[in-house]
């Protein structure tokens, strides 16, 4: 069967140029390997009305085609519940009615990584739940761990083996967290390469740990780097021109925004006319830089020029 690449946006916004750079590296990877290429819109948190269509309409407009339909995790919530039946089943999970202060005032146990949940509640007895019940807390249900690290490879990094600790997978309010809901839809839509921002590239061995407990093969990752502002801070809306109508605005089109993306990564040259399909001729995973990628917008003046 042939394996499958996504890119998985939160529709909490419009995309920036450093999410679009992520989505045509994913696009390219799976493209050049054979792969489909899916686009799942992660929307069980932050939803901002009217982002999903401006995402998508973004991606078609620098040529960034899908296959298939888009997939929402909203829609999907009974598979999030089969896949939590089933670490029930197995004695995989416990109620964790801790609060996020709690969590980080607790002294954290011996030799865990730095925001480890020190694992309160893991060994709560049936008569100590119900008196956590009883006070009217909704618990979260965490995964009962029985590793503390694990490795995944990644195509740009190598083996990368980093900390498992017992994560949330349903919340106090009964929504799947996200490393569910990444690990079962990876594994539902037969993704075998996952391509996303390096800020999530130390969450990747505790989803791979967790998908191997649901019978799924962990994908192939590849962590591409993240944009930055000038100060060496994440790119962000306050940046300036940092999404694609806000340069269409300072009147750069999408093919042109398309080069600037792809001279990043070493695949255009500036000002060169380039495709998609023309970028994946040229794509060399070799040439991704290991670096940040620091965007300077130029659509607000330094304000000490400002009279
Ligand atoms: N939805 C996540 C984000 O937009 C990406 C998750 C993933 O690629 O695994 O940051």
């Amino acid at each position: 069967m042939v394996g499958a690449g996504r890119f998985a946006p939160s529709p909490s916004g419009d995309l920036h140029l450093g999410n679009l750079r992520t989505a045509l590296l994913a696009w390219l990877f799976a493209r050049t390997t054979g792969r489909d290429f899916l686009i799942r819109v992660e929307d069980l948190d932050r939803v901002r009305p009217g982002a999903m269509d401006r995402q998508l309409n973004d991606l078609r407009a620098l040529g960034l085609g899908w296959d298939g339909e888009v997939v929402k995790q909203s829609d999907r919530l009974p598979l999030y519940a089969e896949a939590i039946e089933t670490l029930n089943g197995r004695g995989l999970t416990y109620p964790c009615f801790c609060t996020r202060k709690e969590i980080l005032q607790a002294p954290s146990a011996p030799h865990a990584p730095d925001g480890a949940y020190p694992g309160t509640c893991r060994n709560l007895s049936v008569s100590e739940q119900a008196e956590k019940l009883a006070t009217g807390r909704n618990p979260a249900l965490r995964l009962r761990s029985h590793t503390d690290s694990f490795t995944v490879t990644d195509t740009l990094r190598g083996n990368v083996t980093s900390a498992v600790d017992d994560v949330v997978l349903l919340r106090g309010d009964g929504v799947p967290a996200y490393n569910l809901a990444v690990v079962v839809d990876d594994g539902a839509q037969h993704i075998d390469q996952v391509v996303r921002g390096d800020d999530l590239l130390s969450s990747a061995p505790r989803q791979a740990y967790l998908a191997t407990l649901l019978g799924i093969t962990p994908p192939v990752y590849a962590h591409v780097p993240l944009a930055l502002n000038t100060d060496g801070k994440r790119l962000a809306k306050r940046d300036g021109a940092v999404t694609l109508s806000d340069q269409r605005a300072l009147g750069r089109g999408s093919d042109e925004v398309l080069t600037m993306i792809a001279s990043s990564i070493g695949l255009a040259e500036p000002g060169e006319r380039v495709t998609p399909m023309h970028l994946a001729e040229r794509f060399d995973t070799q040439k991704i830089p290991h670096e940040p990628w620091i965007v300077a917008t130029d659509d607000h003046a330094d304000p000490s020029e400002l009279p």
